[in-house]
């Protein structure tokens, strides 16, 4: 039988199934082949976990006609990242766009959720009861049963230990349940195996709507949560395996979303809690390897050996506590999140049979990484846990937007193995991770729990939040509003830029905008006094030096930059700052009578006032690409390159009372081309190169010391930056190291 008769079969199956709420003659589904409008259906995302020695799990997707009938999707998430990938359009009703392959799977080209009543998605938070109805069928051509039908009862419905009703309600703390489960069959299905699996196809499909039609005379599906499809063989090639997963189905006269399994004939009382485990929304745990089944602290990663139990063979752990909280099994009151600056000391229960009052499980965000965390669980041998590799505290770390592995056991000595020691968190023991400032010390056991403090502590850490929309070097950046603008500089490709991009702390980017009235990079900054930003100076598109003054007003509304009175010399390499209502610029490099660039260490002011430019006397030494900024009253020129070319730490301070420089206690590090911004009474220098390599390191200087200390470096080196304070963080934004201009920002928390 070819495949294309298969699926008209299968349609005829589908048909005499839902006959007695749907009296149509059996219809003839149109061959794939020849399909070239677009297809309707719900999708769906199978968990495909593969017998031992049948390869790594894999996730396949399913296009679920009104019939019931499967599609296999073949496609790159991606083509649904705008519907948050595959699982955000699991359960939901799609029109699918793409090109028949082989066996009647479709390539998709677009897909995309279609009006309409939506499916009933499986919900995040499961809570209640959750009968499922287990039909056990056997394929025509296999008499043989590995289970009894009563095995088969106690495991699905028994409310004792071992038993799938008391274990879900032991492993959820009694917020749900399997009530109600019923065992159906054995039916004998219209078909031998190979009709429904071979070595590389399986039409779950097909198998689900005859076997849930062998049952249907006996079963009114609509009370049940879940459907699991229990055979007889162990199938071979791509379909040994078990899934859990969801489909649409009409039965009974009601279309509904169902959880649905599909179990061969080896599946244990575990299989059966780890594939349930799917239908409940829950994706794989595993080691922080790239392996599926490797973690023993949860049935949603290990369901193999070590769990044995004389009569029931595999027995099911719990869940890791990631899983029970996304499940709304942990209640609020016994879920410790520990802010930032935090030092708590608490007692964490076991997840199994854990103790009253105190807490399950903690949450710990990573400063580094917004949206990933740590959790922390207390682990130990009882119950359905007894099997577990020791009494510990067990780490997970968890990226919510992984595709799979969502939580990883936290295994520091990086062997391969997340059931070892190095895993397990015993009194006397402390984990580390000091790029997020956590620290995690076991104190003491308890009867029934773990003591542990947990500190967390966010000052001195940077993290990377977001990036601009296009990299760029020798930017301009200032604040004005709460808002970081960033303006003009040179693109990757060395193109000097007019636009601007503005970032609002909790906002995000807009822009670009407001074009400058001509490009500039490598300038002087940009300085904001009473909402109007400034930019002086700077070099053209050309490299050409300038003494244009562009001013835009950030709160009239719109955003135009207007040409105020030129400066009195062509400045660049310099930077700018404001004190007392003006605007002070300082002149790295400048013209020489021949029109030549020299370095220069000139000083401009600027009064809005009167739109008047006032030469100051220029700083002892030439300063090229120094960082500047103004604190306490007075303009701190700091570092960049000395005549001969050589990176300087020296200092040179202007008091504007008194017309006068002096110098400070040099920078530590010999620096040019750094950012420079003041936050907390303290002048930050960040970045910038010293000879050849670029620098990620940072000190901050305090004016009423004297004295220079080293602060974290930042993840990235890189020079030609831009720095800004804002919102109490210091931000660090483009520049370039090696590569020609970066768009990442970071920023730190002092
Ligand atoms: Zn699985």
């Amino acid at each position: 039988m070819n495949r294309r008769s298969l699926f008209v079969a299968s349609a005829v199956a589908l048909a005499v199934l839902g006959c007695h709420d749907e009296p149509t003659t059996p219809s003839v589904e149109i061959p794939l082949e020849s399909a070239s409008r677009p297809l309707e259906g719900w999708f769906h995302v199978l968990w495909v976990d593969p017998a031992p020695g049948y390869g790594p799990a894999t996730v396949r997707y399913e296009l679920v006609d009104k019939r019931g009938h499967g599609t296999e999707l073949d496609f790159d998430p991606g083509v649904a990242a705008r519907w948050g990938g595959p699982r955000g359009l699991d359960g939901r009703k799609v029109r699918v766009d793409g090109t028949p392959v082989a066996r009647g799977r479709l390539r998709v080209r677009s897909i995309e959720p279609v009006a309409g009543p939506p499916a009933a998605a499986p919900s995040a938070v499961q809570i209640g009861s959750h009968p499922y109805v287990t039909i056990l069928c056997k394929f025509s051509d296999i008499t043989s049963v590995r289970q009894t039908v009563a095995k088969y009862r106690a495991w699905t419905t028994g409310t004792s230990y071992p038993g799938l009703d008391h274990y879900w309600r032991q492993v959820s703390y009694n917020k749900m349940n399997v009530t109600g489960s019923k065992v159906v069959g054995w039916y004998t299905l219209p078909h031998p195996m190979s009709y429904y699996s071979g070595p590389d196809y399986w039409d779950t499909g097909s198998l689900l709507a005859d076997c849930a039609g062998a049952a249907d005379a006996d079963v009114d599906f609509p009370q049940f949560y879940g459907i699991n499809i229990q055979v007889n063989g162990e199938m071979n090639g791509r379909s040994a395996a078990t899934i859990g997963s969801s489909w649409t189905l009409t039965l009974d006269g009601q279309t509904k979303t169902y959880g649905v399994t599909w179990l061969y004939g080896r599946a244990s009382i575990a299989t059966y809690a780890h594939e349930d485990g799917h239908t409940l929304g829950l994706m794989h745990s595993s080691g922080p390897y790239s392996r599926t089944y490797d973690s023993q602290w949860d049935v949603m990663s290990w369901d193999g050996p070590g769990f044995y139990h004389e009569n029931w063979e595999h027995i099911p752990q719990h869940t890791i506590s990631y899983h029970k909280d996304l499940l709304g099994w942990i209640p609020a009151a016994r879920k410790l999140t520990v802010g930032p600056n935090t030092s708590r000391s608490v007692t964490l229960e076991r997840l199994a049979l854990p103790g009253s009052g105190n807490y399950l499980m903690a949450q710990i965000p990573m400063y580094n990484a917004p949206g990933q965390f740590y959790t922390i669980e207390a682990r130990q041998r009882v119950s359905y846990d007894d099997s577990l590799p020791g009494d510990a505290v067990v780490l997970h770390q968890v990226d919510p937007d992984r595709g799979d592995h969502l939580a990883q056991v936290v295994d520091v000595d990086n062997n391969g193995d997340p059931n070892d020691a190095a895993a397990m968190w015993t009194p006397g023991e402390t984990f580390r991770d000091s790029a997020n400032g956590i620290t995690v010390a076991v104190n003491a056991q308890t009867p029934t729990g773990v003591q542990v403090t947990i500190r967390r502590n966010t000052s001195g850490l940077w993290v990377s939040p977001t990036s601009m929309s296009t990299p760029r070097r020798a930017l301009a950046v200032t604040v004005a509003n709460d808002s970081i603008y960033v303006i003009g500089g040179a693109n990757g490709a060395g193109t000097v830029l007019r636009m601007v991009e503005i970032y609002g702390p909790g906002a995000g980017w807009t822009g670009p905008e407001a074009p400058l009235p001509a490009p500039r990079e490598g300038g002087n900054g940009a300085v904001t006094l009473n909402g109007i930003v400034y930019l002086a100076g700077g070099q053209n598109a050309l490299g050409g030096l300038t003494r244009t003054l562009y001013a835009l007003k950030t709160n009239a509304g719109s955003y135009e930059w207007n040409t105020l009175a030129p400066m009195p010399a062509y400045s660049a390499c310099g930077g700018s700052a404001a004190i007392g209502g003006k605007l002070y610029v300082f002149s790295g490099c400048t013209r020489s009578g021949t029109g030549a660039q020299i370095n220069a260490g000139l000083l401009h002011r600027y009064n809005p006032n009167t739109n008047t430019w006032t030469t100051l006397k220029p700083a002892p030494v030439t300063h090229f690409r120094p960082a500047v900024a103004a604190i306490g009253g007075r303009l701190y020129v700091v570092g960049g390159e000395n005549g001969a070319g050589a990176p300087i730490g020296r200092v040179d301070v202007y008091d504007p009372a008194t017309n006068t420089w002096s110098t400070r206690r040099n920078m530590p590090t010999a620096r040019m081309n750094a950012g420079a911004a003041v936050l907390g009474g303290k002048l930050y220098v960040v970045g910038g190169r010293s000879g050849t390599a670029y620098l990620k390191t940072v000190e901050a200087y305090d004016p009423v010391t004297n004295a220079w200390t080293s602060r974290t470096a930042m993840p990235t080196a890189r020079a030609a930056l831009g720095v800004s304070a804002a919102g109490g963080f210091l931000y660090a934004i483009g520049g370039r190291n090696t590569t020609a201009a970066l768009a990442t920002v970071e920023r730190f928390t002092p």
